[in-house]
């Protein structure tokens, strides 16, 4: 992993797996916090996100510290950027920084991979425009091991704007690559037809209750208003057809798991009491992130 990580697509299985191990050891035990090690002592790392985040850049920056390395954080908002610095100019000034790795969150799908095409260190992808978002889809199928104990054969329905998730993309990518049944729902106008060919056995349907029934994870995503171009969006509407609601759960196998990546918007394409149930492993999903952005920055800096 020498240019970092840049996507899922271009990870073996055995990759993946290797990552997964590893951040059993991070994961804390009940009740107590995540244990300070010592493998990064000495060693920069920069979090470069030029799009809002909260739990990525904070979930980076807590496994960079708990990794014993030190952590610069630099937001577009509070940048050079602002004041209208190329992306060029701005990776050659953090260049001559000489941190050991780069994380990046940007809008441009691509941008990391031009950035580790340009600097001879590792290069994170925190998610790039509709792209991918690797750490993501990582934290996801630990999330999914530790309830289920197994990827191959399960049935996934991912549902919401599956056209505009980098999260969408990167669990397709990893679940298809564990045998995982993977199905994608949402309004016809945010499920294009295309991603059902990125990855095997990927079925598309526009029925919540089709995509639902005997699944055994359900993963929820945002409408994604900033990257939609088109009319607003009626969230009433939306809410009504592809919002997850109790009595969609009822469809599932009995012990579902209902994830979502966050930021939830409650009412919108999740209820609360959904969300706030038994079956959401959304707060485990933010807790393995940290723990699975420990493994991959040690993968990424071991040297
Ligand atoms: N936090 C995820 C992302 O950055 C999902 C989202 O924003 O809806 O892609």
């Amino acid at each position: 992993m020498r240019r970092g990580l840049l996507d899922i697509e271009s990870l073996t299985r055995a990759e993946i797996d290797g990552i997964l191990t590893r951040s059993k050891d991070f994961q804390p035990a009940p009740g107590q916090t995540f244990k300070r090690f010592e493998t990064l002592r000495g060693r920069t790392v920069v979090n470069l996100f030029f799009e809002s985040s909260t739990r990525t850049r904070t979930s980076f920056e807590i496994a960079a510290k708990r990794l014993g390395a030190d952590v610069l954080a630099i937001t577009a908002a509070g940048s050079s950027v602002s004041k209208g610095e190329s992306l060029v100019d701005t990776l050659n000034t953090l260049g001559a920084m000489r941190p050991d790795a780069i994380v990046m969150r940007h809008a441009a799908s691509g941008a990391p991979h031009f950035l580790s095409r340009y600097l001879p260190i590792p290069i994170v992808n925190a998610g790039d425009g509709t792209h991918e978002h690797p750490t993501q889809a990582l934290l996801d199928a630990r999330t999914i091991l530790d309830r289920r104990g197994t990827l191959e054969g399960l049935r996934v329905a991912i549902i919401g704007d599956i056209a505009h998730s980098r999260v969408a993309r990167s669990n397709i990518f990893l679940l298809s690559k564990f045998g995982v049944q993977v199905v994608l729902c949402g309004p016809a106008s945010l499920l294009p037809r295309e991603i059902g060919q990125i990855a095997p056995g990927v079925t598309l349907t526009t029925n919540m209750e089709t995509a639902i029934r005997d699944v055994d994870v359900i993963m929820m995503l945002r409408v994604q208003l900033e990257r939609q171009h088109e009319a607003a969006f009626p969230a009433s509407e939306y809410f009504q057809f592809y919002g997850l609601r109790p009595e969609h759960v009822e469809l599932a196998k009995p012990d579902v798991v209902v994830m979502h990546p966050g930021p939830i918007n409650r009412g919108r394409e999740i209820s609360s009491e959904v969300a706030d149930s038994q079956r959401s492993a959304i707060l485990n999903q933010v807790e393995n992130g940290i723990a699975v952005r420990m493994a991959v920055l040690e993968k990424v800096l071991a040297a």
